[in-house]
């Protein structure tokens, strides 16, 4: 099934002096268990569709659903609800993802915390996610104490605590190493096959891009009628 249709997706920021067309006219079809990552120039709108589809931007003209959520007309309520239960984001940035004086366990607690979950539930599926990130070390430390790694992975699990389906992260090996980089793909891979979550990820890493079974390239606002595929890999 899908979970992402974009259709013919505009979006146009008005500034002072020009008019930038970031989007113009995207389409794009994502199932539901899929794992993609999206590619393209500096300034093709990678940025400015996943914040679409974060429910943070709205499409200027066009469709944009996900599950059955219609993101060219959300009321403030469905926003709050959409952006809370429905997408996780992962910055590229790992510390933005997390707060300085909050220990792993404790920053996994606080979107569960604010989507109103029981203390038992929130302490049990924080364990679960740290564990399935191989983070669970990390849970009594804060981001000074975890390397950028570590500090990324545990940002995936924030962003998964309230079980969405879809998870958009962008760029999120942009400011590590090859070798870590290699580390927090391979989680998001993990969260792609044990919790069944879709993942939309933004890179400019080829070593990432070429592990995927769908790779979409944007081009001046478009998905590029040239869509690379790469090989075929074993869970894919
Ligand atoms: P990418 O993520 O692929 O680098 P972006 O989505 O950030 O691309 O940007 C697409 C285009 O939209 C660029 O020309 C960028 O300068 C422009 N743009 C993005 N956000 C804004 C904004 N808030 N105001 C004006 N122009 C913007
Ligand atoms: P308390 O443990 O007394 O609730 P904390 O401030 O240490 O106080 O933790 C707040 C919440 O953060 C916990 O209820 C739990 O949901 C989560 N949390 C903290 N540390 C951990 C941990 N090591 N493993 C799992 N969850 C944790």
């Amino acid at each position: 099934d899908a979970l992402v249709v974009c259709d013919n997706v505009v979006r146009i920021y008005q500034t002072e002096t020009v008019e930038v067309q970031a989007l113009q006219g995207l389409d794009l079809l994502v199932h539901e268990g899929e794992l993609i990552a999206l590619v393209g120039a500096s300034g093709s709108g990678k940025s400015t569709l996943l914040n679409v589809l974060a429910g943070a931007d709205a499409p200027t003209a066009g469709r944009a659903r996900v599950a059955g959520h219609d993101l060219t007309e959300l009321s403030r309520s469905e926003q709050v609800h959409y952006r809370r239960h429905v997408v996780g984001f992962v910055r590229q940035q790992a510390a933005l993802n997390l707060v300085p004086y909050l220990t792993a366990g404790q920053v996994v607690d606080l979107p569960m915390t604010i989507a109103g979950e029981r203390r038992g539930v929130r302490r049990s599926r924080a364990a679960e996610l740290l564990e399935l990130l191989g983070v669970a070390h990390c849970a009594d430390r804060r981001p000074v104490e975890m390397s950028g790694g570590e500090q990324q992975r545990v940002s995936i699990a924030v962003a998964l605590a309230n079980r969405p389906q879809l998870l958009l992260a962008d760029e999120p090996t942009g400011e590590l190493d090859s070798e870590t980089a290699a580390e927090v793909f391979a989680a998001l891979r993990t969260v792609n096959r044990e919790l069944g979550t879709t993942v939309v990820v933004v890179t400019h890493d080829a070593a990432v891009s070429g592990q995927v079974a769908r790779t979409v390239a944007i081009r001046d606002g478009r998905t590029s009628s040239e869509v690379l595929r790469s090989e075929e890999t074993d869970d894919a």
